[in-house]
């Protein structure tokens, strides 16, 4: 493995392709877990808008007593001019006048009726009516105190428009304004009696039961709980986390946590969006669905890194086993081929170009050869020497060119003529030598004779001439005297010699030292 990898140098290709899968399949999952971290965060954040403002509302609910739909439910007949209420502090929590409201409430005394009974200016006096012209209608007006026992809540400030009491026959007046006056006092009562009962229920329902309604309520959340600006916790839909300060902490380290087994996003808000400094409001919400999300998520992408990998792996096996078969046939037609171009390598170099027969250098090495094989087998081995005769005028009278194609006739009539088993070769120039293995000296000669007759029957044609040809034959056989084939050679050699001396195109040999003319009749005994 390590091997192929070197070798195809795949593992570099391999490697970039896992690193860019696994990276794609981790920028996916970092991509898409923060898309969920967002879902989840926006979702809080709608939730946390929704109960920040439940909280708020809780806080100033006291200022929100819908006095004025009391007002009008109890008014019966009455012309109401002006009617505001205001609580303890002079901040006016209900008005005709909606710019009024959640001011305190500016007027010369108003302090001193909000803290004693009775005569608190010189006009004024805790709960009496009295008459005067406002905005040039004329109004009878009563300061009025909101009150249970010792306990004083807030004042009431009505004026009734009685404008219309001038048309009154001065005689029945007083009575009309007596029982005008009784009217009202009845639904002052009535409405100070409301709103004492009003801030009575919000001051007895506690914050935390209000923030335990809340979470009941609004699916997804945990636990809200106030904190002011130590980080002590006040309020909380969990009691037992009242005055700890150690939740804050974790709150600002964490974003998530486990709580009973399952899994919480954690936010922390100040409770009023205008101030950044003191009271905090902190939310716990269902994370169960994110972390679940996000547990698929990763497991999706470990998986797609391990596919990535398998794949890469699998496709880079595929690739190496193709290459190596594709290596190992081309191996072998190398291999092939190698030991063909060695064999005609070999071939060439053995061959003499001109005739195709064995070179001298071949010749000698198969000598050799067949020397020792006879020497130790004890076998005959017998040479031929082949000259052609007066070749030296076959060149001058028709030419070099017709001299090549000489000796490339020649060469394939000897060949032709001699058995499979016999070699043959050019020695140089215009001479031959035949190697007759096995073979007597007798038989030798023979065949010698008949190769003479070969080169001398017809005459070689070379471009519409015939050049005669003919060869002399000097034989020699091995016998115990010979050391080497060089031996046998030389006396061949004198063999030729003396054919030449005896004119030509005829065949001496040598036999027990002696050169002698063979005839076509000769019987030698060996
Ligand atoms: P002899 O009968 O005494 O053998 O006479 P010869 O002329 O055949 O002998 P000699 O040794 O005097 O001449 C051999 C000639 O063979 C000389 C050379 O030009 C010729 N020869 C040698 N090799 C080649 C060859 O490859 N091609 C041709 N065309 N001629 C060659
Ligand atoms: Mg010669
Ligand atoms: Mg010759």
């Amino acid at each position: 493995m390590v091997e192929f990898l070197r070798r195809y140098n795949l593992s570099l290709q391999l490697g970039f392709l896992i690193i860019a899968l696994c990276s794609f399949s981790y920028y996916n999952y970092i991509s898409q877990k923060s898309l969920f971290l967002k879902q989840l965060q926006n979702d809080s954040s709608d939730l946390l808008q929704s109960v920040r403002s439940s909280i708020v509302k809780f806080n100033s609910i006291e200022r929100t007593l819908s006095i004025s739909s009391l007002v009008s439910n109890m008014s019966f007949k009455l012309e109401i001019f002006e009617f505001r209420y205001l609580d303890s502090e002079g901040v006016v929590v209900n008005s005709m006048f909606e710019d009024e409201v959640g001011k305190p409430y500016d007027h010369p005394g108003i302090e001193l009726a909000l803290k004693q009974d009775g005569e608190f200016s010189e006009y004024y006096s805790m709960g009496q009516y009295y008459v005067e012209e406002r905005d040039l209608t004329k109004v009878m007006a009563i300061t009025f105190p909101v009150q249970e026992g010792e306990r004083r809540y807030g004042i009431i400030d009505l004026a009734v428009d009685i404008g219309e009491f001038d048309y009154i026959p001065d005689a029945s007046r007083d009575a009309v304004m007596s029982r005008l006056q009784k009217d009202t006092t009845n639904l002052l009562n009535a409405i100070a009696g409301s709103i004492v009962s009003r801030v009575k229920v919000f001051e007895t329902l506690d914050l935390p039961d209000f923030l335990s309604a809340l979470v009941a309520q609004t699916g997804g959340t945990r636990e809200v709980s106030l904190a002011d600006e130590n980080g002590v916790i006040y309020s909380s839909s969990r009691k037992e986390l009242y005055g700890d300060k150690e939740s804050i902490v974790q709150f600002r380290s964490q974003r998530f946590r486990q709580h009973d087994g399952k899994h919480e996003y954690l936010m922390m808000v100040p409770l009023n969006p205008e101030e950044s400094t003191g009271d905090v409001m902190l939310l716990a919400i269902d994370a169960d669905h994110y972390v679940d999300n996000e547990r698929k998520l990763r497991f999706t992408s470990i998986a797609t890194s391990l596919l990535a990998i398998i794949v890469s792996v699998t496709i880079a096996y595929a690739i190496y086993s193709i290459n190596l078969r594709r290596a190992r046939e081309e191996n072998i037609r190398l291999e092939k081929m190698v030991e063909e171009r060695t064999d005609e390598l070999r071939r060439i170099s053995q061959t003499d170009k001109l005739t195709g027969l064995a070179n001298r250098s071949y010749l000698e090495e198969h000598l050799e050869i067949e020397f020792k094989r006879s020497l130790r087998y004890q076998l005959p081995l017998t040479l031929a020497v082949v000259d052609l005769d007066h070749f030296k005028r076959v060149n001058d009278t028709f030419g070099h060119l017709a001299g090549d194609a000489v000796l490339r006739e020649i060469g394939a009539r000897l060949r032709a003529e001699l058995r499979e088993t016999d070699f043959v070769g050019r020695f140089g120039g215009e001479e031959f030598v035949v190697i007759f293995i096995n073979t007597s000296l007798e038989g030798s000669l023979k065949l010698a004779e008949l190769l003479r007759r070969m080169v001398e029957v017809s005459p070689v044609h070379f471009e519409g001439q015939d050049i005669p040809v003919t060869a002399s034959i000097g034989v020699a056989i091995r016998n115990s005297a010979h050391e080497g084939y060089k031996e046998i050679f030389a006396d061949a050699d004198q063999a030729l010699y003396q054919a030449k001396e005896q004119g030509r195109n005829c065949i001496c040999y040598v036999n027990d030292g002696e050169v002698l003319r063979y005839h076509s009749k000769t019987v030698i005994d060996d």
